[in-house]
């Protein structure tokens, strides 16, 4: 009972507007944060579909002490996922109406012309307003196994694997039990949207890490050399530290810092369950951190992931902080700024990844080239991955060399990353880089968004 309890606890905070999801999650008690995430995230997914069946059983006028939030998630779990497992009286309730709720979910296919529960999501427009239907994106823990290993038990399980994807709009049409190898990050398996591995055990034994595509993007474009010393200054709940620790081989030093106890105390389960090694946490504000301090004197690479508005999130729901005001961006950019100053301020750091899961410009290539400008010629960014489609906005000579992400052009949350090096540390680029990475950071060698500013300058000088 106690998980259906906090789920619907954390619906209704959600409509409140409490706080987001993710907060939500980690702030209930409830001890397997994962189980109640899953369950929020799969009860929202399937919200319009559940207000449908509910309206039509008309469940909560035959109950009228069944409050609304704990009927939806009752609903999801019992038609759509694992059947009601627990859940005590409500339980026995909810299976009174079982078969009522069934011949309700029935009739909504047969109105709708589908005939699977996933066809009835919403299609990319309209699940909630302006929220797409991404693919679900699965990286490989190549700390526990390897890209064809995954595909082969994916193909033991019914899946038909595809190849590698050519294209963008290839991934876009994924449906059935179809996978891809993704265009871009080498151990990146894409599936069709709704595909849901939450309970497949290679999820729960951490073989496998569910993952947004532009999530992902950080860690493999700064690409740490193997044996490296490395920071990541925001670190929970952890996805891209085991990413990194996945690109490092578990060999070298990954010090790791969030304010959060909880996002934190996750972050080490899950880090375990990735069988990741070589990693200090620290419930630290990354600000307090001396540069100075001899334990950081070989960190050569550092990912920043700094808390921002969240506002590329496509599955965001809509009492979250979708359209920040101008007050809160201006807030969120100055710490953003702060951060970055400070961790260009190590020593040795000579590559630096910066990444928000906002879509605005003030927490993105606004923070870069703020901190750019203040470093003189200290760091330059890096033309990562030229074959990315969507790039900076132009706001600056050279914010091209970043990366934008969006649900339309790249089909994955909103995203931004910019990489920075330090000037004259060419050989910070690693020679194991994967093979796309390497590429196009051999091709964004020598791009200097400083000498472009200088030129571009110079070019106008000339004009004037
Ligand atoms: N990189 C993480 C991942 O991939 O799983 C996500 C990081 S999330 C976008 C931002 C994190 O920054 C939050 O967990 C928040 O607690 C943490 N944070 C915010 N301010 C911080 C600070 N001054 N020092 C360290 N961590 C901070």
């Amino acid at each position: 009972m106690a998980l259906y309890s906090a789920a619907a606890a954390v619906l209704a905070g959600l409509e409140r507007g409490d706080g987001g999801l993710k907060t939500l999650v980690y702030n209930s008690r409830f001890p397997h944060v994962r189980q109640l995430y899953a369950l929020v995230s799969e009860t929202l997914r399937y919200s319009p579909v559940l207000d449908a069946l509910l309206a039509g059983a008309a469940l909560l006028q035959a109950e009228k002490k069944l409050p609304p939030h704990l009927a939806k998630v009752l609903v999801y779990d019992l038609l759509f996922g694992k059947g009601l497992k627990c859940g005590g009286r409500w339980k026995a309730l909810a299976r009174r109406h079982r078969a009522r709720l069934q011949a309700e979910l029935a009739r909504l296919k047969v109105q709708r012309k589908v005939s699977h529960n996933e066809d009835l999501l919403a299609p990319a427009e309209g699940a909630s307003p302006g929220a797409p239907q991404l693919p679900r994106y699965v990286r490989v823990n190549t700390l526990k196994t390897c890209v064809d290993d995954v595909i082969d038990f994916f193909k033991r399980q019914g899946y038909s694997y595809l190849g590698k994807a050519a294209s963008v709009e290839e991934l876009s049409s994924l449906s059935g039990k179809k996978f891809l190898l993704d265009l871009h990050l080498p151990e990146l398996l894409v599936f069709p949207p709704q595909t849901d591995f939450h309970n497949n055990q290679l999820y729960t034994s951490g073989h496998i890490i569910l993952q947004d595509k532009a999530s992902c993007l950080p860690a493999f474009l700064l690409s740490p050399a193997t044996g490296s010393h490395v920071i990541d200054a925001c670190a929970a709940p952890g996805n891209k530290t085991s990413h990194m620790a996945a690109i490092l081989k578990n060999k070298g030093q990954i010090f790791a810092f969030d304010l959060d106890t909880k996002r934190l105390a996750t972050m080490n389960t899950m880090l375990m369950r990735a069988g990741v090694t070589s990693f200090e946490l620290a419930q630290q504000d990354f600000l307090t951190v001396d540069p100075r301090d001899s334990k950081y004197s070989k960190v050569t690479y550092i990912l920043l992931d700094p808390s921002c508005s969240g506002s590329g999130m496509v599955n965001r729901v809509p009492t979250e902080e979708a359209t920040p005001s101008a007050e809160r961006l201006q807030a969120l950019a100055g710490f953003q700024r702060k951060i970055l100053s400070h961790a260009l301020s190590f020593p040795a750091v000579r590559r630096l990844a910066y990444s928000t899961c906002s879509v605005h410009q003030e927490e993105n290539e606004d923070v870069v080239h703020a901190v750019l400008q203040e470093q003189g010629s200290a760091f330059r960014l890096v033309n990562v991955l030229p074959s990315w489609p969507c790039r900076g906005l132009a706001t600056f000579p050279g914010a091209e060399c970043c990366l934008r992400a969006s649900p339309a052009d790249t089909l994955t949350n909103g995203f931004f990353v910019a990489v920075l090096e330090r000037c004259g540390e060419e050989a910070a680029v690693p020679s194991s880089l994967p093979t796309s990475a390497e590429e196009s950071l051999q091709q964004g060698r020598g791009v200097h968004p400083g000498t472009a500013h200088k030129k571009k300058r110079k070019k106008q000088r000339v004009k004037e």
